[in-house]
């Protein structure tokens, strides 16, 4: 079958929107119908050079659509089935899965650096015959696209498709970082710093949790408008004011009981350390480009702190997407808030620099 996709060919911040064809799912996988797909900035690093990648290859990891076609042995999803695609495809049987943390399977980390289906090989060809790889095991910046059924979550039918698409990486990412991996309770106090669409899902999160006091952080004032439109009960311009004194007034100068870092700078790095008090929890969302080093003072991380980076916000996909999305259902949590312009693959490119302009907190390609 021939689809548009937009490929990435050259690691030089650009994609190719092009007629490609795509073959049947084969055993275990499933053809999906991309109804939406968000913009992420992991994308943008790839397309830059700053994450690996088999090249060619169709881009996008934040997905949803609609079950077009089952290959042989598929019994989680059929046919018709509303999904949100999840990048994290853990095999369940490998020493990470049953260990507990499935985000580290081995299966799925080693295929996906090929850029290949679990099978080993691709299902994508451009015009010429060559192959076209697969990124994350998503490959949603496409018309369709063929996923491991383990990766393929459906999702109440009511739920708009391009809403949920977000679930797919950055709200996923920012709730889990709050509830899972930063243990938000009630009546915390919480600091998150860089408020783009993976820290505005935290700032939800920490809301969702309880919170009472919540601090968004950012030095884009269109972030932190955001921020206050989705929970946060305080903001600061972390370039007129310093949000680690900020941090500490709120909590009788110890700092905050959980600190979440999502812009993956030095600065904010240390910024998130210090907000945090002693015992508190500091999770890292955000991830500095590779090879790039962090230097710290030592002290940042004494105190007895709980410090965790985490890729997927420590969340189990499979039971966590149908969870957020009784969430939006109910409207606890704000997804139409998050997305900041919708647009046709063809302009998948002026997205993609809006993106890095810190213009969208989420951009939308709509199928
Ligand atoms: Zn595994
Ligand atoms: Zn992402």
């Amino acid at each position: 079958m021939d689809m548009k996709a937009a490929v990435l060919r050259e690691r030089k911040g650009k994609l190719s929107v092009e007629n490609i064809s795509i073959d049947s799912p084969k055993k275990g996988e499933v053809l999906v119908k991309i109804a939406a797909s968000g913009l992420c900035h992991t994308d943008w690093e790839t397309m830059h050079g700053f994450q690996s990648q088999v090249l060619p290859a169709v881009l996008g990891h934040e997905g949803a659509g609609i079950v077009e076609e089952v290959g042989p042995d598929v019994e989680r999803v059929k046919v018709g089935d509303h999904v949100v695609c999840s990048w994290n495809p853990n095999c369940g049987i490998c020493f990470y899965c049953d260990s507990g943390q499935p985000i580290l399977c081995e299966i799925q980390s080693g295929i996906k650096a090929k850029g290949v289906m679990f099978e080993g090989t691709p299902r994508m060809k451009s015009a010429d015959g060559q192959s076209v790889f697969h990124y994350s095991l998503v490959s949603s910046h496409a018309e369709y696209t063929i996923i491991p059924e383990a990766g393929a979550v459906p999702v109440r039918k009511d739920f708009p498709l391009d809403r949920a698409a977000l679930l797919g990486c950055a709200v996923m990412t920012g709730y889990g970082g709050a509830v899972y991996a930063g243990n938000v309770r009630p009546e915390n106090s919480v600091i998150v710093i860089g408020c783009g669409a993976v820290g505005l899902s935290a700032i939800q999160g920490a809301k969702i949790a309880g919170a009472s006091i919540i601090i968004g952080v950012d030095i884009n004032p269109k972030k932190l408008e955001w921020a206050k439109n989705v929970g946060a009960t305080h903001v600061v311009n972390s370039k007129e004011e310093d949000p680690i004194k900020f941090a500490r007034n709120f909590t009788q100068g110890r700092g905050v009981d959980c600190a979440i870092e999502s812009a993956g700078h030095n600065d904010s790095i240390r910024q998130t350390l210090e907000s945090s008090r002693p015992g508190g929890r500091v999770v890292f969302l955000g991830k500095t480009p590779y090879g790039v080093e962090v230097k710290l003072p030592f002290y940042t991380l004494m105190g007895d702190r709980e410090i965790i980076r985490t890729s997927y916000g420590s969340s189990r996909p499979r039971r966590d997407f149908p969870k957020l999305a009784n969430l939006y259902m109910d409207g606890k949590l704000l997804l139409d808030e998050m997305i900041s312009k919708k647009m046709s693959i063809d302009d998948i490119n002026q997205g993609f620099d809006d993106l890095e302009k810190g213009k969208l907190a989420r951009g939308l390609i709509i199928f």
